[in-house]
């Protein structure tokens, strides 16, 4: 039977294959290990799936933004990679999980102060979100005492600014991460996410944290992409119906049609994360063309001009994102960034995980 729902197909052998290029550029920039960023559900792709596939091409450590994502993870992924928490959790929460907070204020530090534990240490340089500020570095700086009883693992910082290579926010928050660490107690230190892995030496670290770039989103932005393609969607055409001139189309009927038209509706709407700001501006794909979407984007549909593509008929599959439409070019049509678009992915896609090995 034809498919009813769309099929979100996931390679997870290019997830690997992006990991150890990455990999590879960080050895090549005087870098050392190479982690990856898991949080939410492995970019809505997957972290039950996607970590497993990692840690078999060879990461180690696991960056998740909560508890809940790191408790999960444990099962999938074995007593022995690193698990590190970004947003930090009280001492004992993880139970026998063996995951590891990241130390983000002077109260994160007092509390786990003498606990024994792998923790990190975040110093904020620029970003004024989470991590201890330069004040409370440099407090720390002039008396280490809290850190006893604790082992860092990692001073870690974070880039505002990577995919931006002109901006110089990058060298300002690498000097400062410096300083700081220089006066610090002697530790390893995670620097550059995806995009901080082309912005040369002074980015490299002991631990880098990428993670969009794993999941074929481009860490260049204005470039080439250097990363293998990922993710692909393709949804289901439910009805094609023949409408004359004058003919409005869905929701506030916004898009009228200006000839006599062919109407393709397919079964995906926001609800499954085809942003509702694609209304009128997105494109699907089919047959290697370009299928024009109108109207507005519902919950669960979404319509598209099939005037010129006589070949799709009920049963048909649109893609929505693939090679010739990466996420990164549906969030450029919906004014927003292809993390948001592969975070919003729903639920309701059959999922597909290609695996070779
Ligand atoms: C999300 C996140 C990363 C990964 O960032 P990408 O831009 O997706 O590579 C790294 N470090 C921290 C602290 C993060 O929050």
């Amino acid at each position: 039977m034809a498919e009813t729902s769309g099929v979100l197909t996931i390679d997870l052998d290019a997830i690997a294959a992006n990991w150890a290029s990455l990999r590879a550029r960080h050895a090549g920039m005087g870098g050392g290990e190479v982690g990856a960023a898991v949080k939410a559900d492995a970019y809505g792709l997957g972290a039950a799936r996607v970590a497993p596939a990692l840690a078999a091409a060879g990461c180690r450590h696991f960056f998740v933004a909560q508890l809940s994502e790191g408790m999960a993870l444990r099962p999938a992924l074995g007593p022995e990679p690193m698990i590190m928490v970004l947003n930090g959790f009280p001492p004992g929460a993880d139970e026998e999980a063996g995951l590891i907070p990241v130390l983000n204020s002077p109260g994160d530090i007092a509390a786990w102060s003498g606990t024994g534990r792998d923790v990190l240490l975040h110093l904020d340089t620029g970003m004024a979100r989470l991590g201890l500020t330069p004040a409370e570095a440099e407090a720390l700086a002039a008396d280490p005492s809290p850190l006893k009883g604790m082992r860092v693992r990692y001073v870690m910082t974070h880039l505002a600014c990577a995919d931006e290579p002109q901006n110089p926010m990058n060298a300002t928050q690498a000097a400062r991460f410096a300083a700081l660490r220089a006066r610090l107690p002697t530790a390893p230190f995670s620097f550059a996410n995806s995009a901080g892995l082309f912005l040369g030496r002074d980015f490299a670290s002991s631990l880098a944290r990428p993670g969009c770039a794993l999941y074929g989103i481009n860490p260049t932005p204005g470039r080439p992409n250097p990363m293998r393609p990922v993710v692909r969607l393709s949804v289901p055409v439910l009805q094609v119906r023949d409408i004359p001139a004058g003919t409005p189309v869905g929701y506030g009927a916004s898009w009228v049609a200006p000839r006599p038209s062919r109407i393709a509706t397919v079964a995906a709407g926001y609800a499954d994360g085809y942003l509702r700001s694609l209304s009128g501006r997105a494109i699907g794909r089919h047959n290697w063309q370009d299928v024009p979407l109108v109207g507005r984007v519902s919950m669960d549909l979404s319509t598209f001009d099939v005037t010129d593509h006589p070949a799709i008929t009920p049963g048909s599959m649109i893609e929505l994102i693939g090679p010739g439409n990466s996420a990164d070019e549906v969030a450029l049509q919906a004014g927003t960034i292809g993390y948001e678009v592969l975070t919003a992915l729903g639920t309701r896609y059959r999922r597909a995980y290609t695996q070779t090995a």
